[in-house]
């Protein structure tokens, strides 16, 4: 689905210690630009004037990091049994994400576009109120963003649980549609997650290409109460941007986010009503050819995973 909504929020001043305005250059994020773990510094200027693409790169250099696992087997993403929603993975019995439970949120349903009065039904999101969930996007060749949604994350689930973490998934392909939005925000919460990642890919027009980070914006309102996540939830999704840039060689979105990645929003269920650290991330434009080519690999679905997971491992040992 896409997310390019009418109140898409430029990205915010970061509480880092960096003062100055700086952004993300998208020469900095070419195919190699990126070496070892860089993260994300995207800096809005706090004086409401947008990042351009031309804006100097800061790629960070992190230290006492563990090294991303190389070399390692794919992930059999598409062949592992689902388990039922809900339940937890079985960890490695150690690993640095040992005691650390990631709950991920694999956008959408392959079932819902057959259960449209259910998914239709509105739900309270802090904000107002919004469809239970959507059915998604689509390849213009017919693959649909819910399949690959579950595959990213199967694979994002095998490297996480190789680093010793705790895995939830909010579906695993094992009910015929949903959940609603505000139960997938209810998964994460109930599960007291570190971090929760919800995976997607977008449907905007030809032409526009890259990925972006969806962030949480400061809501206070109803159910919704963003505010002690805002901060957390940047981190994950800068240091998930970064990882993603250096794993997949994919740019930034040209169409959101000022060439950042990044974009923060106050009109998603599933982030307004998060109570633990939550990204979404869209990994490409399945309307796009070039991004579909990337989309319907499974060598590239793979990289993704992998950067993805390098994020959070990252945003966990922090
Ligand atoms: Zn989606």
């Amino acid at each position: 689905m896409s997310y390019v909504g009418p109140d898409f929020d430029p990205p915010q001043s970061r509480r880092s210690a960096l003062r100055r305005p700086l952004a993300v250059a998208l020469a900095a994020v070419t195919v190699g630009a990126v070496a070892g773990w860089g993260v994300w510094q995207a800096v809005g200027d706090s004086g409401g004037g947008d990042a351009g693409p031309d804006s100097a790169a800061v790629p960070q250099t992190r230290s006492a990091t563990t090294p991303p696992p190389s070399g390692e087997p794919a992930a059999s993403g598409d062949g592992r049994e689902a388990s039922p929603s809900g339940s937890s993975s079985a960890p490695a019995a150690t690993g640095p994400l040992k005691g650390k439970v990631v709950v991920i949120d694999p956008g959408h349903n392959p079932g819902n576009f057959r259960h449209t009065t259910e998914i239709n039904r509105k739900v309270d999101i802090g904000t107002g109120s919004k469809e239970c969930d959507t059915t998604g996007t689509a390849t213009n060749d017919g693959y649909p963003e819910a399949k690959f949604t579950l595959d990213v994350s199967r694979r994002l689930r095998t490297l996480l649980e190789q680093q010793g973490a705790t895995v939830e998934f909010t579906q695993d392909g094992d009910r015929d549609w949903g959940p609603c939005i505000d139960e997938r925000a209810r998964i994460g919460n109930e599960a007291k997650a570190d971090a929760v990642v919800s995976i997607h890919a977008d449907g905007s027009g030809a032409g526009n290409r890259g990925f972006h980070m969806i962030l949480p914006g400061s809501v206070n309102d109803g159910a919704a109460d963003t505010r002690p996540i805002v901060a957390p939830s940047r981190e994950l999704g800068e240091r998930i941007a970064g990882n993603f840039v250096r794993a997949t060689g994919s740019a930034p979105s040209n169409y959101v986010g000022d060439g950042t990645g990044l974009v923060t929003r106050k009109d998603l269920g599933g982030l307004n009503l998060s109570t633990v650290p939550k990204v979404f991330i869209e990994c490409g434009n399945m309307r796009d050819s070039k991004d579909a080519a990337l989309l319907t690999s499974g060598a590239w679905r793979q990289k993704a995973a992998e950067g993805i997971s390098d994020g959070i491992t990252g945003f966990l040992q922090n």
